[in-house]
């Protein structure tokens, strides 16, 4: 069995739908109950070291986010050790 199959029959058996959608006008596929969720599981956007389009923004970030443009992707921070609570601010 080739390697394409097994995928397949995994993807079957977990019931798992798949969507093709243009995410900044490129045809991008995600899981279909993940669809625009990446917001909501990213650290990024709780941290006060996150600040996209700034000059001080924090390198991991940074990096994570000229990753996901270089290639159309869209990869969600899950954890990170230098996590800084945007609550922590006040
Ligand atoms: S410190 Fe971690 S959670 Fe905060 S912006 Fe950087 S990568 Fe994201």
């Amino acid at each position: 069995m080739g390697e394409e199959n097994k995928v397949n029959k995994k993807i079957k058996k977990r019931k798992i739908k798949y969507v093709l959608y243009l995410h900044h006008g490129e045809p991008v596929w995600v899981r279909a109950d993940q669809k625009g969720l990446h917001w909501d599981a990213c650290l990024c956007y709780s941290c006060k070291k996150f600040k996209p389009n700034d000059k001080d923004n924090c390198p991991i970030a940074q990096k994570v986010y000229d990753l996901n443009v270089a290639n159309d992707i869209t990869t969600p921070v899950w954890e990170c050790p230098v996590f800084a609570d945007i609550e922590l601010k006040h």
